[in-house]
C-alpha cells in the first residue's frame, strides 16, 4: 500500500486561512482512505498565539519523515497550509520532490504536476502573499489614525507603560509614564547631554539602578543607543519616517533631546551607510551581443545603477537600471489568461475567502481562550498575594508579565478584527491580477516580483537597452500551446521559431 502523511497548519492571523487542525487532519485522512494510501505520520503546527510565532517543526518532522523513509503523498488542505510566503512554498515542494515525496493540496485539485497547475500553483501563492501584505496595509491604515491623534499605538518605550483606561469590550489604551522608571530615563538624558559619559558607561549607570528593559533583559549599548535616539521622549513619535506631536509626556527637555543628538553624532562618526541595491534582473538578464549574463551593479556612475555584462566575457555594455527593469516589466503586458483559466482562479480565490471568514471566528475565539487563561493566572496570583505564598517583589513581576501577554493577546484581537472587510479587496485583486499581471507586477514586492518573472521568463535578451528576445519557461509554453494563455502579436517577432 503506497503511504501517505498529513500536514496541517492553524494560519496565523492576516493568512488565508482555514479550518481547525482536526478537521484538516480529518480530511486528508479521509481522501488518503479513499484513494488507497496508508497514513504513516501526521504532523501539525499551531500557527502563531500571542505575540511569539510558533515554529514550523511540524512541518520540519513530516520533511524528515519524507527523507527517511519512502513516503509517496504529503497531504495538506491547501497550500497556504505549507508556506507563508512564496519562496517558501517553492522550496518545501522542492524538498519534498527530492524525497520522491508529491504534495498534494486535497481541496486543490487543479494544483498537480501539469502546467496549468503549476501556474495555478505559483499564482495562488503570489495571492496569499498579496493577501497577506493586504492585511498588513489595513493595518497599518488603523495605526496611522491612532498616531494621528496623538496616541501611539504600539508598545510604550522604557520608561512608559500602556494603560487601557476603558473597558475589554471598549478598549481606550494610552500611554502613561512608567514612574518607577521614567525617573532613570530622565536621568540618562540629562547625564549624557553633559558630554562627560560615554553610551557605555550610560549602560553601567542604568544596570547599577537596575533599569531593566520591558523583557527583563539588563541595559546593552543598542538599547541606549535607541532611547537616546528615540524623540518620543520628547513627545514625538516615528512612524513611517515621519514625526507626530504625541499625547503622552516628556521625559527630557527638547534642548536636552538635541544636545544627546549632536554628541551622538559626534561619537559616531564610523557609521557609514552603504546603499543596498537589490538586483531584480540578475538571472534573467542577458546581453544578445554578447552572449553574457547581465549584473546589475551600483558604482558605475555616481548615484546610478546599471547592469553590464562582465568584462571577461568581453562585454561593455551598461543599461541602466531602471531603464531595463521597465522594459522587462512591459513583457507582462503581453501576458493574457483565458476566461477558463481566470474563472479557476476566481473559483479558488472565493473559496479562500469563505474559509478566511470561518477562520477568523474561530482565530479570535481562540485568542479569547487564550485571554481567560492568563486572567485565571492573574486572579490565582491576586490570591497568592492575599494569602502571602508569594512575595511583593515576585507578585509585581509575574503580574505585571501577565498583564503585559493579556494586552497583547487583545492587540491580536483587533488585528484580526481589523482584516473584516479584505474579503472583497481579495476577489478584486484576483480579478486584477488575472485580467492584468503586468499592473500586478509593477506593484509587487520584490520577492513578488521575482516570482512572478520565474513563472513565466526563463531569460531576456537585451539588445540597444530593449528587449530583443523572450524565452518562456517551459511551464508558460506548454500552456502557450494549449492555448490557455496568449501573448499579444507585436512581440512574436521575438519568439523563438522552434518551439
Ligand atoms: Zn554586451
Amino acid at each position: 500500500m503506497k503511504k501517505a502523511v498529513i500536514y496541517s497548519r492553524v494560519s496565523d492571523p492576516g493568512q488565508v486561512g482555514g479550518l481547525s487542525l482536526d478537521v484538516q487532519k480529518e480530511k486528508c485522512a479521509e481522501w488518503a482512505k479513499k484513494n488507497n494510501y496508508q497514513v504513516v505520520g501526521v504532523f501539525k503546527d499551531g500557527g502563531k498565539t500571542g505575540t511569539k510565532t510558533v515554529g514550523r517543526e511540524g512541518l520540519e518532522d513530516m520533511i524528515i519523515q519524507c527523507q527517511e523513509e519512502t513516503i509517496d503523498v504529503a497531504l495538506v488542505i491547501d497550500t497556504d497550509r505549507i508556506a507563508r510566503n512564496e519562496f517558501d512554498h517553492y522550496k518545501i515542494k522542492h524538498v519534498l520532490k527530492d524525497c520522491n515525496t508529491q504534495l498534494i493540496a486535497i481541496s486543490q485539485p487543479m494544483i498537480d504536476d501539469s502546467a496549468e497547475g503549476k501556474l495555478m500553483d505559483g499564482m495562488l501563492a503570489s495571492i496569499n502573499a498579496f493577501y497577506s501584505r493586504l492585511t498588513g496595509r489595513k493595518v497599518k491604515k488603523s495605526l496611522e489614525k491612532k498616531i494621528q491623534d496623538g496616541n501611539w499605538p504600539g508598545w510604550a518605550p522604557l520608561g512608559y507603560k500602556n494603560v487601557n483606561l476603558g473597558s475589554e469590550d471598549k478598549p481606550n489604551r494610552v500611554i502613561k509614564v512608567d514612574k518607577e522608571k521614567s525617573f532613570l530615563i530622565s536621568e540618562l538624558f540629562r547625564l549624557y547631554s553633559t558630554g562627560n559619559y560615554s553610551v557605555d558607561e550610560m549602560v553601567d549607570y542604568l544596570n547599577d539602578k537596575k533599569l531593566r528593559s520591558k523583557t527583563g533583559k539588563k541595559m546593552y549599548r543598542s538599547i541606549v543607543y535607541e532611547i537616546l535616539k528615540n524623540p518620543f521622549y520628547v513627545k514625538w513619535m516615528r512612524y513611517n519616517g515621519k514625526l507626530h506631536k504625541g499625547n503622552h509626556k516628556s521625559l527630557t527637555t527638547p534642548e536636552i533631546f538635541e544636545t544627546c543628538q549632536k554628541i551622538m553624532a559626534r561619537n559616531n562618526h564610523n557609521a557609514c551607510r552603504r546603499r543596498k541595491y537589490k538586483w531584480l534582473l540578475n538571472g534573467f538578464a542577458y546581453c544578445q551581443e554578447c552572449d553574457a549574463r547581465l549584473y546589475g551593479d551600483g558604482v558605475h556612475a555616481k548615484n546610478k545603477a546599471y547592469y553590464h555584462g562582465s568584462a571577461r566575457n568581453g562585454c561593455s555594455h551598461y543599461i541602466p537600471l531602471d531603464e531595463l527593469e521597465k522594459a522587462v516589466a512591459k513583457e507582462f503586458k503581453k501576458i493574457q489568461l483565458s476566461e477558463e483559466f481566470i474563472q479557476a482562479v476566481l473559483d479558488k480565490a472565493k473559496s479562500l475567502v469563505k474559509q478566511s471568514r470561518e477562520s477568523r471566528d474561530s482565530e479570535i475565539q481562540g485568542v479569547r481562550n487564550a485571554i481567560k487563561k492568563l486572567e485565571d493566572k492573574r486572579n490565582i496570583l491576586e490570591d497568592n498575594l492575599l494569602d502571602k505564598t508569594i512575595d511583593k517583589e515576585s507578585f509585581k513581576r509575574k503580574h505585571q508579565d501577565l498583564n503585559f501577554q493579556i494586552q497583547n493577546l487583545e492587540n491580536d484581537i483587533a488585528t484580526i478584527e481589523n482584516q473584516r472587510g479584505f474579503d472583497v479587496d481579495v476577489i478584486e485583486e484576483v480579478l486584477k491580477l488575472t485580467n492584468n499581471i503586468y499592473e500586478v507586477y509593477c506593484d509587487a514586492s520584490f520577492e513578488a516580483k521575482r516570482h512572478y518573472l520565474a513563472i513565466f521568463f526563463e531569460r531576456f535578451d537585451i539588445k540597444d537597452k530593449k528587449v530583443a528576445k523572450v524565452a518562456y519557461t517551459p511551464l508558460f509554453k506548454k500552456l502557450l500551446n494549449s492555448r490557455k494563455v496568449r501573448v499579444s502579436r507585436d512581440w512574436l517577432p521575438g519568439l523563438d521559431s522552434n518551439q
